[in-house]
């Protein structure tokens, strides 16, 4: 586990579930104002290193007034109803499509084994989040935090339908869960599983942009500088790989032919040559499970 200053009031910590390839991939926030904000909890196998990470830093669980998700995807929020056990002056604020599974997590769960197999198992089963701890958030809502430290929500569906993304406009900081995609060691790609929704994904990101962000925050992983640069990027690329995909898909390419043509055309991909065996393995599944979602979403245009 590892803790990050990104500025004095906000800390990135490495979850680092006990899976292997997961060593720098899974990250939360910290906000800390008069009241303490974490952004993403992980999944179950990580919530030791979470509270760890609070000890650590000489906070009791009860010096936690909100926990935030951006989504609840199990590696970003399968750890909730854990987290709220041990954290439980907490209020959870989540978009309110995904209320119902953090109340009830059955179905959620069973997906997860469904779309995950064996790494769901590593993850650990989801458990509930008690209905009256959970604040449903609103477009651009506003969470204060004390000493001048203000959260603001703004709804950005696209990697999910229940996505949400935080700026704090007094830092330029933006937390943009995976409406950003995904960076590895500098390197974005996109996280676009099924049922992937590429327009909205692009609104979103129009969203972010106009915030003017300084400082772009990945969940998996890390901050980086030129945040309007990094958008913008992303959002061609998404464009570009939708474009890629698309016609593949539909000269009848499988996901493996359609990564190798990818690797080809986009140069950043070469980050894969960089990874460990395990680090290969999550990226090339996770991947696979991009294409997926781009050819998906290209079949409902
Ligand atoms: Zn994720």
């Amino acid at each position: 586990m590892e803790i990050y200053n990104i500025t004095p009031n906000l800390k990135l910590l490495n979850l680092q579930p006990p899976i292997p390839g997961y060593g720098k991939f899974i990250g939360a926030y910290l906000f800390c104002g008069e009241k303490n904000a974490i952004i993403d909890v992980g999944p179950k196998a990580a919530i030791p290193n979470l509270l760890r990470a609070l000890a650590e830093l000489n906070l009791s669980p009860d010096e936690i007034d909100y926990i935030v998700l951006t989504h609840i995807h199990i590696d970003h929020a399968g750890g909730a109803g854990t987290a709220a056990r041990e954290i439980s002056k907490a209020k959870v604020l989540a978009h309110s499509r995904a209320i119902p599974h953090l109340v009830d997590p059955a179905m959620l769960w069973q997906t997860s084994l469904k779309t995950l197999g064996e790494l769901a198992v590593k993850y650990g089963e989801i458990e509930p989040v008690p209905e009256h701890r959970i604040i449903a958030a609103t477009d651009r809502m506003k969470l204060d935090l004390g000493r001048g430290l203000t959260l603001e929500i703004y709804l950005t569906p696209g990697h999910a339908t229940h996505h949400l993304s935080i700026f704090d406009r007094a830092s330029g900081v933006l937390i943009a869960g995976e409406a950003a995609g995904v960076c590895i060691e500098g390197t974005v790609r996109p996280p676009t599983p099924p049922p992937f929704k590429l327009e909205e994904n692009l609104s979103s990101i129009d969203k972010l942009i106009s915030l003017k962000p300084q400082k772009l925050c990945y969940i998996h992983f890390g901050c980086y500088d030129n945040a309007g640069e990094r958008l913008k990027a992303y959002r061609q690329k998404l464009i570009d790989w939708h474009k890629t995909v698309g016609a593949a898909a539909r000269d009848g390419k499988s996901p493996e032919e359609i990564l190798q043509l990818l690797r080809k055309e986009d140069n950043s991909l070469s980050y894969l040559d960089q990874l460990d065996r395990d680090e290969y393995a999550r990226e090339f599944a996770l991947l696979i499970n991009s294409i997926k979602g781009l050819a998906g979403s290209v079949q409902k245009h």
